[in-house]
């Protein structure tokens, strides 16, 4: 309490009440980061990266003397530990996590100890693999009167699937598919296409190291080709699945265009375009008006 009380400064307080910033460092190129995170980056006294996945370039930002530490021989214990320990004495520690934190990327795992230990923490989100790998092969994961609908999915691998999430379960009701961590069980994930229905033909493309400068190979082909062609590129791991009926559409010669940008259509925006503020005509706000 009398030690306390001496502190004087905020500085002096809060280097003693630090927050841990769980940041989504997104798919691998290092700008792809937030603005937002990349700030935190840049005034933290500690960081803790996973290594296996994010690249080391995504620390550059890091102040001089700040700790940095690749979390890949780490277990969560010794993890959160650390975290604690850094977060008593910096004002700013970060957690850099691949692509988004809330996907696949044991945070809860990692607040839970640090909410018992009377942390302050706060999640920052991330460009996730998912929309990295989409952007990279030039494809809309959603397109009108095809598919409205994007599961995030894996295959069953240590981590077991919950009742009614095997892939051959949803993939029955023929959305977009992202599939995470299942390079290595590709054969598993075309069985199930096939057993849900999907046509030996069907496309699928799958994106190794999205985004990583110099690094991301894109191969596409269909259920029956695409573990053949994997196989043949070499690709065994950091990579996204994508199935969907979407696929290949910049090609197609015919596309049911989005009701929003038809000329027929009058949604609450279109009336008056002349006077409305074109900033007002965001996509969410009018798709909600529209679907
Ligand atoms: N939180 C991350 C996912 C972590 S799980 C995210 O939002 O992207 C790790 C899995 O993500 C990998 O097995 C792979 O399926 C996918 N992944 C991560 N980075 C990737 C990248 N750059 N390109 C393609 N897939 C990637």
């Amino acid at each position: 309490m009398q030690a306390h009380s001496l502190l004087t400064t905020t500085d002096q307080l809060t280097t003693v009440a630090g927050k841990v910033w769980f940041v989504g460092a997104g798919p691998g190129d290092p700008e792809l980061i937030t603005v937002k995170g990349r700030a935190l980056v840049e005034k933290a006294g500690a960081i803790l990266f996973a290594g296996s996945l994010v690249s080391e370039a995504a620390t550059r930002w890091a102040p001089p003397g700040c700790l940095v530490l690749d979390s890949k021989d780490m277990t969560l214990e010794q993890m959160s530990v650390w975290l604690i320990k850094q977060a008593r004495q910096h004002e700013i520690v970060v957690r850099l996590q691949t692509g988004d934190p809330g996907l696949y990327g044991a945070l809860i795992e990692l607040v839970q100890p640090l909410d018992a230990a009377g942390i302050a923490v706060e999640v920052i989100p991330g460009v996730s693999s998912a929309m990295a790998s989409a952007a990279a092969a030039v494809e809309s994961l959603t397109l009108p009167e095809v598919t409205q609908t994007v599961i995030f999915t894996r295959v069953e691998g240590r981590t077991p699937m919950p009742e009614g999430e095997s892939l051959e379960e949803l993939a029955k009701h023929h959305t977009t598919l992202c599939i995470f961590l299942s390079i290595t069980l590709m054969g598993r994930v075309t069985g199930a296409l096939t057993a849900a229905g999907w046509s030996p033909d069907a496309p699928v493309v799958v994106v190794h190291k999205a985004s990583w400068p110099g690094e991301e190979k894109i191969v596409r082909g269909t259920v029956a080709t695409i573990q053949a062609l994997c196989r043949e590129a070499k690709i065994v791991s950091q990579s996204m699945i994508i199935a969907s009926p979407t696929l290949g559409a910049r090609h197609w010669a015919t596309l049911a265009k989005s009701k929003l940008y038809d000329p027929a259509f009058t949604h609450r925006f279109r009336r008056g375009i002349a006077v409305v503020n074109p900033d007002h005509l965001t996509p969410t706000t009018a798709s909600q008006e529209t679907s």
